[in-house]
């Protein structure tokens, strides 16, 4: 069994992709699982190549950091030619309503003055970042359903239109994660795209930068301190930190302090003790670009030599060659 999961350089990554996903793929990763920075999905949206450039090595650098093992991790990009070649035959594939119909694209789409071609059709591209590694389980959450379910569909049509190439991937639903919170605006979820950054402790934040996120971040004025996630958001974020860095449930760590201040100085301090030897096995990896790249090259490598056999296969029954 092969998972696949994936993360969008559209911005640093952040105390809630580490808590919710990454501190997990490194714990739990099984030897045949791959995790691939998606530089070509950030490109959906307008971006700046320097930029896009800079926080493609810098979300290489924090998923090693953080523990995954280099043997599994690979820059999308580096696979461009195999995935345009895919992409392609998995376009001819789909139907133009089955793209038109996912809820992502409608939504990402009505915030854009002109939406790119290439938010329309990512869904395929995912489907081939899939289908091109033989990826069978892919760990989403509800925003990213339709999407698997999409390369479900795409996978059997060719299957069952060319010939037998492609493992029907499923997605898996990932046990309950922390759903992380922006700390200035509870009503969100944390994420790279925020346009307000006071509320989002990013993984290599200073330390007193993290710290002053955290003492700034928005509570309520009831003062005591309850689990109420319901009623009192702010706090419940906060408790919920804390109890998943700790390793403990959210009453427990809600019975650790009695006012906000507290609570905000042992958040931060155990935040800043998670984020601490991400921050700086990643800053070190930045430091030396040799290694860095030595690894992304070998990984490029690797994921090279998994898509080739069954490229050649696609390309081959399609018609191509
Ligand atoms: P973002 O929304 O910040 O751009 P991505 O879509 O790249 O994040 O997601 C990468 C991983 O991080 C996914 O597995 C996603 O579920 C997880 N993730 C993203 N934001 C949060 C959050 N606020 N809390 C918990 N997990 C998150």
């Amino acid at each position: 069994m092969t998972r696949l999961s994936g993360i969008t350089p559209s911005g640093h990554i952040h105390l809630g992709n580490h808590l919710g996903a990454i501190r997990r793929w490194a714990a739990e990763s099984e030897p045949d699982d791959l995790y691939f920075v998606s530089d070509l999905h950030a490109m959906t949206l307008p971006y700046r190549p320097e930029r896009l450039r800079a926080l493609t090595r810098e979300n290489l650098a924090v998923l090693l950091a953080a523990g995954i093992d280099p043997g599994s991790v690979f820059v999308q990009s580096d696979l461009v030619g195999e995935l345009g070649a895919l992409n392609w035959v998995l376009e001819c594939t789909c139907g133009y309503g089955e793209a038109a119909r996912m809820i992502q694209f409608k939504e990402k789409a009505a915030e854009q003055d002109s939406a790119r071609l290439g938010l329309l059709t990512y869904p395929v591209l995912m489907a081939a970042d899939i289908l091109l590694q033989g990826a069978s389980e892919i760990p989403v959450g509800n925003d990213q359903n339709q999407h698997v379910e999409l390369a479900r569909t795409l996978a059997r049509r060719f299957n069952a239109s060319y010939g037998e190439v492609f493992t029907v991937p499923a997605a898996a639903v990932p046990r309950a994660a922390a759903g992380v919170r922006d700390l200035a605006d509870p009503g969100r979820k944390m994420a790279k795209s925020a346009q307000q950054q006071n509320g989002v402790v990013f993984v290599l934040d200073e330390p007193d930068v993290a710290q002053r996120k955290i003492n700034r971040a928005k509570t309520d004025d009831l003062r005591d301190v309850r689990y109420e996630p319901e009623q009192r958001p702010g706090l419940a974020n906060l408790i919920e930190i804390l109890a998943v860095c700790t390793g403990v449930s959210p009453y427990a760590a809600a019975r650790t302090a009695t006012t906000y201040a507290q609570l905000k100085d042992a958040v931060a301090e155990a935040v800043l003790e998670e984020l601490r030897p991400v921050r700086e096995r990643a800053r070190e990896l930045l430091d030396d670009p040799g290694e860095l790249e030595r690894v992304r090259e070998k990984g490029a490598r690797q994921a090279a030599e998994r898509a080739s056999s069954r490229l050649g296969a696609a390309l081959r029954v399609a018609g191509l060659r």
